[in-house]
């Protein structure tokens, strides 16, 4: 492949190429949304290949989605005219790192079969050892122990690691805690998603000649998104490249959204000073978006502080403005978008036509999805739900997959209890007790004390008899795949030659497909599937229908255990790929992806931005959300449409949503404000905007430069869909609170806003517009009755 012309080179623009040319020594590729930061990477692995520099396997190219590392390598097989093999470490940190754990291990004190475990299993697991370390798990709930075990293991911190004021953490208990997680995870040959990570970075840290292994192999290193890496990854990669030194990371500080998940965008910023001598290169033409999609985007994250400032320009000039609109709840935000998807795949809207596949749904939270899939299902619209383990997360998913992790690892004793009485088999709490002790005292994994009781006849009846059942049906499954794939717990690998030898045992054997009858047979022989046959509720059709396509999933693999491997690892469940339709998925698993329409819904306070962010004191949770915010514009090609919902129901109950203050931060010469269709009779002409009068925003001078949400809620037309006469019925009870009692409408004082007046009530919560702050979500123990503090309404 060596030499020849290079035709992949002649696209790019002079900055890209001196990245792709750059090859050796440090490369930070620093810049904005749409600039061809992935392209150039992708052309520079090809170009690396290409020109001979290396094998395709020596080269370490992590990205952070599956999405994404499967779109880098169809890219870069394309630029090289033909399907590229033999990149096994092009992929995410996790799937890289669970290759490499499989080869070491041992040096961790597991097997190279771990199982890798998911939140599910990692809560159950922490809530028992809360318990036996007698603390009180409503107080100190599992879920909050996982969150700070999750955060030191961001931060490459080991249990012996954890120092100082941390060891405060949980009740004084939760290094001990972790200690205790780390030992149980060990006995039971698991790993969580962190430890794949924390586990590597252990192994270079204490195995120097390991280590030396890998920078010698690892000749070119490749990262995208780096803006978004935590310290473990970071360590990771930073022990790795040390080698040849031939790192390429490419970001945009705009667009680190991990921080909530231990991501520090200051990785990228110190690259120069870990990296001395590095080039950096910044792109500042978007070839993605139209013009009025850029400068809005742009606008929106000027007002971050935190950040690094980038000219970005589009030769895309003109193009449609960003939609706003605003409805009466979340069904109707969800009817509207179904039926503009459908009127834009039709080519009814001035940007063409566009395929369903061409046209995606970015929310900020996933319960977002419910409305979207429930409509689109309604209506017969093809979509898909991409990111987020929103299939693999339905409870009969879940149980299914805990009897193939059994059949593959009948030791794997969190599948064992999740299973060993669904469906029912008499055997009650006594019974697993009977043999959680038994397991104890011989330490045995459950099963094996379980069959060590049905060996000796030690349950007896009709429970004892269905033990012995389930003990031999998984012993034979368990048996069958053995049978088939006799070598799956390869030995490590010791040097370079064992390295390539691994992989190119990676090459996937021809698929027999007899996985596919076992995991059938399993369902059916379990009970399982019968269950659901039997069940009477009206959600069982439905699991059926998921368990068929679990089923159907596992067809795309060789065997089981590769399956559930991919199970454990996937946050994306996009299997469908290929065919028309819809993508629907969150602003998180959107990053680096682009799509010709895209719409934002759910642009409301306490919704995007967060409650959680809103409550924060200082800037910094509204600051990832707004680049969050920055980052759903930026996907978008030529018609991004962003929208809010007046009402929602939250938990069963109707709450009034304010608009989003990211609209306010909107260029309004870049918005185009629509009436929802059928909601104002003719009041509000095609030119309406929230404030009528077809000027815009609100009409007035001051809303030249920007959108406002203010001007929207207290426009005429957002009134006015306030008191139509749809559901939900808007509050109206009155509250008491300290023998002060506000209606709607009535005239308040509040300390720091000044007067205003109550426009909702929820619960003790006032939403007011004062005269002077604005609306606000208030307390309503903070404010008096406006005449109660002196005055004149
Ligand atoms: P993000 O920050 O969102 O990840 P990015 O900087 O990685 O964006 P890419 O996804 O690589 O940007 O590129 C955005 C779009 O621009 C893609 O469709 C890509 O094909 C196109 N593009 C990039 N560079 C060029 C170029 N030099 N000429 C034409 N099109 C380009
Ligand atoms: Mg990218």
């Amino acid at each position: 492949m060596q030499g020849g012309p290079v035709p992949y080179l002649e696209g790019l623009n002079p900055a890209q190429r001196a990245a792709v040319e750059a090859l050796d020594g440090p490369v930070l590729m620093l810049a904005g949304a749409g600039t061809g930061k992935t392209k150039a990477l992708t052309t520079r692995i090809a170009h690396l290949i290409h020109s001979g520099r290396c094998r395709p396997n020596e080269i370490l190219a992590v990205t952070f989605t599956n999405k994404a590392a499967r779109e880098m390598k169809e890219r870069v097989g394309r630029l090289l005219g033909g399907a590229i093999e033999g990149m096994p470490w092009l992929g995410t940190f996790h799937s890289v790192c669970v290759k490499l754990l499989r080869r070491h291990a041992e040096l961790v004190g597991l097997k190279s079969n771990f199982t890798i475990l998911d939140t599910d299993d990692q809560i159950r697991l922490l809530k028992q050892l809360i318990l036996a370390a007698n603390m009180d798990e409503k107080r100190w709930p599992a879920r909050q122990l996982a969150g700070i075990i999750d955060g030191w293991k961001n931060r490459a911190l080991t249990p012996e690691r954890v120092k100082g004021a941390e060891t405060a953490a949980f009740n004084n208990r939760g290094s001990e805690l972790y200690a205790a997680y780390q030992d149980r995870l060990r006995t039971l040959n698991a790993v969580d998603f962190g430890d794949l990570l924390l586990h590597m970075v252990t192994i270079f840290q204490t195995h120097a000649d390991v280590l030396a292994q890998y920078q010698r192999w690892f000749r070119y290193i490749l990262v995208d998104e780096y803006q978004d890496t935590n310290v473990a990854q970071y360590l990771w990669l930073r022990l790795l490249a040390q080698g040849h030194r031939n790192i390429c990371c490419v970001g945009d500080d705009d667009q680190s959204i991990y921080g909530w998940r231990g991501a520090e965008v200051g990785n990228i910023l110190r690259f120069e000073k870990d990296f001395p001598g590095a080039v950096v290169i910044r792109l500042e033409q978007n070839y993605r978006s139209t013009e009025h999609i850029l400068a809005a985007a742009s606008r929106l994250i000027a007002t971050n502080e935190g950040r690094l400032g980038k000219t970005l320009w589009t030769e895309a000039k003109g193009g449609e403005k960003v939609r706003l609109i605003g409805h009466w709840d979340g069904e109707e935000e969800a009817r509207w978008i179904g039926e503009e998807i459908e009127a834009i795949a039709a080519g009814r809207r001035p940007v063409g036509a566009v395929r369903l596949s061409d046209q995606a749904i970015l929310v900020r939270a996933s319960h977002q999805m419910r409305a979207f899939e429930d409509r689109f299902l309604t209506i017969g619209l093809p979509y898909r739900v991409i990111g987020g383990p929103r299939f693999y997360e339905r409870l009969e998913i879940r149980d299914a997959m805990a009897y193939f992790r059994l059949a593959v690892s009948p030791e794997d004793d969190l599948a064992f209890e999740r299973v060993i009485n669904t469906p029912k088999r008499g055997l009650g709490e006594k019974a697993q007790a009977r043999i959680q002790m038994m397991a104890r005292e011989a330490g045995l994994s459950l099963f094996d004390a379980a069959r060590r009781l049905v060996a000796a006849g030690e349950i007896g009846g009709k429970a004892g008899g269905q033990l012995r059942l389930f003990v031999e049906n998984v012993a034979r499954w368990n048996a069958e795949i053995r049978a088939a794939s006799p070598a799956t717990a390869a030995s490590p690998a010791e040097d370079d030659d064992a390295l390539i030898e691994l992989d190119e045992g990676a090459v996937p054997p021809a698929n027999d497909h007899s996985h596919i009858r076992l995991v059938e047979r399993i369902l059916e022989e379990s009970g399982y599937v019968e269950m659901w046959q039997n069940d009477k509720t009206p959600e069982a059709p439905g699991r059926l229908e998921n368990l068929k396509e679990l089923v159907k999933a596992l067809e795309q693999f060789e065997n089981l255990q590769g399956f559930l491997e991919h199970v454990a690892l996937i946050m994306d469940n996009d299997s469908a790929e290929g065919e028309d339709k819809v993508s629907i998925m969150t602003l998180h698993a959107a990053k680096g992806l682009e799509f010709p329409v895209v719409f934002l819904p759910g642009w409301e306070d306490g919704l995007f931005p967060s409650q959680r962010a809103m409550d924060e004191t200082g800037q910094k949770g509204l600051e990832e959300e707004r680049r969050l915010a920055y980052v759903g514009i930026t996907r978008a090609e030529k018609l991004c449409t962003i929208s809010f919902a007046g009402n929602r129901r939250v938990y069963g109950q109707w709450q009034s949503q304010l608009p989003s203050r990211f609209i306010d931060e909107l260029p309004a010469a870049h918005v185009e404000v629509l009436t929802p269709p059928g909601l104002y009779g003719g009041g509000f002409g095609a030119a309406g905007a929230f404030g009528g009068a077809g000027s815009g925003f609100g009409g007035g001078s001051r809303m030249e430069e920007r959108a406002s949400r203010a001007d929207v809620y207290n426009s005429p037309g957002w009134k006015r869909l306030q008191s139509h006469g749809a559901p939900p019925p808007r509050p109206t009870t009155v509250t008491t609170v300290d023998h002060v009692a506000f209606g709607i409408g009535a005239r308040v004082f509040h300390k720091k806003f000044g007067y205003g007046e109550v426009m909702e009530i929820e619960g003790d919560t006032l939403v007011i517009e004062f005269d002077k702050a604005g609306a606000k979500h208030v307390k309503a123990g903070f404010v008096t009755a406006a005449d109660a503090a002196g005055d004149v309404p």
